[in-house]
Order: C-alpha cells, then sequence, then structure tokens
C-alpha cells in the first residue's frame, strides 16, 4: 500500500512529465473508482484541461489544472503509467487520460479501491477527507506537544493512533512501526500513558523516518511499484518492519511479528518496552539492611500494595520456575541443596565474591523480574491502587527507575548498616563489607533518588520521616 513516501515519488516522477500536457479525451472503464460525478460528466469537465502541477497531502495525490483539480487516492493497489495513447488497454487500466500530443496516462488498480473526485483548483484541501486530516509528520504543527495534547485521553495503543489520519497525515503501517522503534516505545502502550518525553521522541522519529523515506523514494515491498520503473530504496533501511526473526540492529535481541488494532506490527521486545498505566510508581530501595523491609511495612499499613523484587526473584528461582534452570546451568550443582533447590546462601556468597558471577546472574534474572514487577505494577493500577511500591534493592543498577514516577532511597549511616547485616545473617565483618561494597555506594544511590527517607534513628523517627516523604509523594 503506498504511503506518503511513495506518493511524493509519483508525484516527483509523474510532475515533470505531465505539466503542460492537455487532455484530449478520458475513458472511464470503472464507474466506482470516480466520485461526484457521472463518468461522462468527469471526462467532459475534463477535456481540454492543461496539467499546471501536481500537489499532494498525506496519501492524495492532487493533478491541478486549468481551473480544477484531480484528486485521486490510490489506495491499496493503484498506480499510474504513461504509455502512447495508441497501446491496446491492458488488463486493470481503468481510467485512461489522452493527451493531445498522443500520449497517455493510465490508471491501474487491481483492487478497484482507489478514488478519483474533481474539486476546483485550490480548493484541494477543503476536500471532506482531506480536510478532517490531521498535520503532516514534516509539518512545524506536527510536534510533541501536538501529540500529547492529542494523545492525552486516548485509550488506545500508540500503534493504532498514529496509524489514524485524522491524528497525523500519511503516516502509514511502514513508517509507524520504524518510529516507534526509533522512539523505543511498545506500540501497544496506550496513547494516554504516554509521557510528553515519549511523545517528543516520537515526534523527531516520525520526521526523521518519513524525511529520510521521501529521499529514498519510498519503500518497495510486493505490490509498491513507483510509475515508470522507480522504485524506492528506503526497504535498505527499515529496521523493525518485515525483519521478524533477524536479530534487532540496537541490542541484537530477535525482532517479533505481533498484531495491533488488525495490522501487522514489528518491534523489538528488549527495545520496546510496554509501560504501565497511569498511577503513581514509586521505586524504593536502599543498601542491603539499611531499613527497607521497615519502609515496605510502613508503605503496606498506610494501604498501599508493595512488592519486593527479592521476594519476586526467590519466588522465579524456585525448582520448576523460570529462572531456575538457567541458574543451574549458570552455576552448576553445587548451589543445590538436598531437595534440589537453589541454596541462596551458597549462591550469594559465590556473586558477591565475583563480579562477573555478579553480572551473570543479573543477566539472567534482571529480565524476568522486570516483567513480573512491571505485570503487577500495572495489575494493581487495572484494580485502581493510586500509588505502588516497587521495593528494588538494584533499583539504578538494573535501569528500573526508568519505570517509576519517583524514587525513595533509604539511608543509613554505614556503621549502622554494617552492624545490622553482621546480626541479620551471622556474617562475619569482612564478609559483610564486601557485600555492601559489591553494590552502587549509598551516598550515590540517595543522590539518584528523587526522595530520601533517613534511617539513622530510632523507629519513631523514621516513622516521622515515611510520613513527610508519604505526603510530598501524594501532593
Ligand atoms: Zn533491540
Amino acid at each position: 500500500m503506498p504511503e506518503l513516501p511513495e506518493v511524493e515519488t509519483i508525484r516527483r516522477t509523474l510532475e515533470p512529465r505531465l505539466v503542460g500536457k492537455t487532455i484530449a479525451q478520458v475513458d472511464v472503464h470503472c464507474e466506482r473508482i470516480i466520485h461526484g460525478l457521472e463518468p461522462a460528466a468527469f471526462s467532459a469537465r475534463l477535456k481540454g484541461q492543461t496539467v499546471a502541477s501536481l500537489g499532494r497531502f498525506g496519501k492524495y495525490l492532487f493533478f491541478v489544472l486549468d481551473d480544477i483539480s484531480l484528486v485521486s487516492h490510490l489506495r491499496m493497489e493503484g498506480k499510474y503509467f504513461l504509455k502512447p495513447a495508441v497501446d491496446p488497454l491492458a488488463k486493470h487500466e481503468h481510467v485512461v487520460f489522452r493527451f493531445t500530443d498522443g500520449s497517455s496516462l493510465r490508471y491501474h488498480d487491481t483492487r478497484k479501491f482507489g478514488t478519483m473526485e474533481l474539486v476546483p483548483k485550490g480548493k484541494e484541501l477543503r476536500l471532506k477527507a482531506i480536510d478532517a486530516m490531521g498535520p503532516e509528520p514534516a509539518s512545524a504543527a506536527f510536534s510533541g506537544a501536538y501529540l500529547a495534547r492529542r494523545g492525552n485521553t486516548a485509550a488506545r495503543p500508540v500503534k493504532a493512533f498514529l496509524l489514524d489520519q485524522t491524528v497525523v497525515a500519511g503516516l502509514g503501517n511502514i513508517y509507524v512501526d520504524e518510529t516507534l522503534f526509533r522512539a523505543l516505545v511498545h506500540p501497544m502502550t496506550l496513547a494516554k500513558h504516554l509521557l510528553r518525553s515519549e511523545w517528543d521522541r516520537i515526534a523527531v522519529a516520525a520526521k526523521q523516518v518519513i524525511e529520510r523515506a521521501v529521499s529514498d523514494g519510498g519503500t518497495t515491498i510486493r505490490s509498491y511499484v513507483s510509475s515508470l520503473g522507480v522504485s524506492g530504496m528506503f526497504q535498505t533501511e527499515l529496521r523493525v518492519h518485515m525483519q521478524k526473526d533477524k536479530p534487532c540492529m540496537m541490542c541484537g535481541a530477535t525482532i517479533v511479528k505481533t498484531v495491533v488494532g488488525g495490522r501487522g506490527t514489528y518491534l523489538c521486545p528488549h527495545c520496546q518496552i510496554q509501560k504501565p498505566g497511569k498511577g503513581l510508581v514509586v521505586g524504593l530501595t536502599g543498601g542491603i539492611a539499611s531499613g527497607k523491609s521497615a519502609v515496605q511495612r510502613l508503605f503496606r499499613k498506610a494501604g498501599y500494595p508493595v512488592l519486593d523484587a527479592d521476594a519476586v526473584y526467590k519466588d522465579l528461582s524456585k525448582s520448576g520456575k523460570v529462572l531456575y534452570n538457567d541458574i543451574v546451568a549458570a552455576f552448576g550443582s553445587g548451589i543445590q541443596d538436598a531437595f534440589g533447590e537453589i541454596d541462596r546462601a551458597v549462591l550469594a556468597k559465590i556473586v558477591f565474591r565475583d563480579a562477573a558471577a555478579r553480572e551473570r546472574l543479573n543477566a539472567i534474572a534482571h529480565p524476568a523480574v522486570r516483567a513480573a514487577m512491571l505485570a503487577w505494577i500495572e495489575d494493581q493500577k487495572r484494580q485502581g491502587a493510586e500509588l505502588v511500591v516497587a521495593s528494588v534493592p538494584l533499583l539504578f543498577e538494573a535501569g528500573f527507575e526508568t519505570f517509576c514516577d519517583a524514587t525513595v532511597a533509604i539511608w543509613c549511616p554505614p556503621r549502622i548498616q554494617l552492624q545490622r547485616l553482621m546480626k541479620r545473617n551471622g556474617i562475619t565483618r569482612e564478609e559483610a563489607l564486601r557485600r555492601i561494597g559489591a553494590q552502587m555506594p549509598l551516598k550515590e544511590k540517595c543522590r539518584k533518588a528523587t526522595h530520601q527517607i533517613d534511617n539513622a534513628g530510632t523507629r519513631r523517627k523514621l516513622h516521622e520521616e515515611f510520613v513527610t516523604v508519604l505526603a510530598i509523594l501524594r501532593s
């Protein structure tokens, strides 16, 4: 199906070949393509008109004549061919424009979905269907601010939203897939859940994609062949569309094909993460034994759902669960206890002594834990939660803060943290220091977080700190 860049290529190809030609006769072989007039009246109105220029808006092509314009929409399969007027009528040639110089322009359409309509010259954009259309991606009116304003209340997937011609003109299936990939936005994300920064990325990506596709002459996939044998080259620039099972050029993950709003949709499941909906997501973090579980209890007591990434990880690494086989394969049967379960104390010793082993475990665990956390958050929001707490020890290390609206780090003086850890886990001072040293320094976590809770004092003081931060979060 020709999209904006292909129609623009057709316009650029045909214009220099048609300007100055005068129509001698028009033969209509398929009535339903002509809108607004009977075929005889349509032909009579065009006779004697000379082609002044060719215009375009979205996927509509305009043949601008003396005092009228012919507006043509190619729909699925429409194509134009220039041939000598004496050539016999070929199959699927439904409208033939014969010029006074002995040449002819043939409209070819195997599906007969294309349309043609006459409008007064200069009134092309007043045509009802065109008037209802949004701005073109290249126009100044198309921006992140515009998309955010229109998308703010749209409860449909962002892909369907961008395919809507009343939102943006001429952005079709291929180019929406490419735009969303470049903007790192999952096509299924509901438009109303997107942040302003994401709309900005989408606007920039759409402009780049369309500009590049136009300069490449469009994309040649299956049915699209520009008139006169001119074909586009943008297919070599496609990063996700039609790239199923190929590695993502950004991350190496496998591109998948799915269906969104009835349209085949390609995406990288790693680069394009589906975001949860509205409702405040608070990421809670801290160092080992800095008092995270005490703050979790306070959030729960205040009536807010809390999910602890450590608990999710524990659950997912039980035998029979998704992480079990990968972890045992990576670290050997030495980490299994008498019941075949993973001995967390043994595994902890290994990974806290060896940075490479720690990274290996994180690479296995993070994607599954993250997916489970996001699914839980989405579920809580669907049930109407206004504030949900994701407690994630490696919040910043794992990049989970990008899914949070606010982040809270718990501060605790190093001396107290060390004592708590030794007592809680029954480990030596040396081992406790090693475990603390293996993490991002607590000071850095506090600097990165949007809020901080001080856990240096008494239980009562902690409660006061919590109440203060909660009031700020809810405001
Ligand atoms: Zn990727």
